[in-house]
């Protein structure tokens, strides 16, 4: 038995990275089954599987795919409750996030956080283009700095153009499994192509055909840097849409807000009108940020992912 991470996945076969460059392709196992979740594969990039051989068979078999530390899915269709596993084990989830050009809103920001931390997957925020900035935008780049890297969510300043701030951007990266996501526009392809040339992802092609509402069948795949990092790429996934959160945890997902409800008075309240509410109280004092709680709220409220592209 050897052991390996799926890199890529087409639905019946598999490309399995053994050790850090021996690639093998792959079947499954007939019998194959996951204990962990309902969904339509099986098998997901970044999973860590055993491997059993048989003799002059040019493929491996997948014979037992380890626990995941994290998944991401998304709904199989519209109509169908099954789920598709997008990725596992990811390290962690890269936000790539513009003041202008485009203009990245804090609550599609707020949303991506708190399903990153529905995931248990750590997030940070890359702010891109930072070259194009002048006195206003460096003002609202320093007070959303500002409110995210007080809740301790950590925060880059890069330019994929000029090549600013790229060291970090090389070392958040080095080592680890990293997601990439943000709206299209913002420069994920560029960034990552000034990073790796030899890579030439393809992202803002697929996003646009999401865009038009186009069905295209799309395969995540992971992309070994030379730093020793990877990167999945989920084409046509932007963000990773709101994971459907029971009403009474969301506020789990806003760190800031989960640790100041301890000292709500009530155990179960909600923090919306309840009387003795910490958070409500926070929110008065500014130790809590009027447009987190807005985030908050919004989802509370049930507002879908569409409004906030
Ligand atoms: P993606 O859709 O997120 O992959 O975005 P792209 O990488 O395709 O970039 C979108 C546009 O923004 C392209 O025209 C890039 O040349 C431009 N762009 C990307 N990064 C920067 C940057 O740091 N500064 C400036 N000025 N333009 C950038
Ligand atoms: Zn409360």
């Amino acid at each position: 038995m050897k052991k390996g991470v799926v890199i890529k996945s087409t639905g019946s076969l598999y490309l399995v990275r053994i050790g850090s460059d021996e690639v093998i392709p792959c079947k499954i196992k007939g019998s194959l089954r996951t204990k962990s979740i309902k969904s339509t594969n099986p098998v997901a990039v970044g999973d860590q599987v055993l491997l059993a051989f048989q003799k002059n068979d040019q493929f491996g078999i997948i014979s037992e795919v380890l626990d995941r530390k994290n998944y991401i899915i998304r709904k199989s269709s519209n109509l169908s409750r099954q789920t598709h596993v997008i990725a596992a084990n990811i390290d962690q989830a890269l936000l790539i996030v513009t003041i202008i050009r485009p203009r990245t809103t804090l609550r599609f920001i707020d949303r991506f956080l708190a399903t990153a931390e529905a995931y248990r997957i750590p997030a940070i925020l890359v702010f891109n283009k930072i070259d194009l900035y002048g006195k206003e935008e460096n003002a609202e780049l320093a007070s959303t700095l500002n409110i995210y890297e007080k809740i301790g969510y950590r925060c880059l300043k890069v330019s994929a153009l000029t090549g600013q701030g790229m060291e970090g951007f090389d070392d958040i990266l080095s080592g680890r499994v990293s997601l990439l996501s943000g709206n299209s526009g913002v420069g994920k392809s560029s960034l990552i192509n000034r990073m790796e040339p030899s890579l030439n992802l393809k992202t803002e092609k697929i996003s646009d055909y999401h865009l038009k509402g186009k069905h295209t069948t799309t395969f995540s795949e992971m992309h070994k840097l030379s730093n020793g990092g990877f990167i999945i790429d989920t084409p046509g996934i932007k963000g990773f849409g709101l994971v459907n959160m029971d009403k009474d945890e969301i506020f789990h997902f806003f760190p800031e807000i989960f640790k100041i409800s301890h000292q709500c008075k009530y155990y179960n309240c909600l923090h919306t009108s309840e009387p003795g509410c910490a958070v409500m109280e926070a929110l008065r004092n500014d130790q809590i940020n009027l447009s987190r709680y807005e985030s908050y709220y919004s989802i509370f409220m049930g507002d879908q992912d569409e409004k906030y592209r």
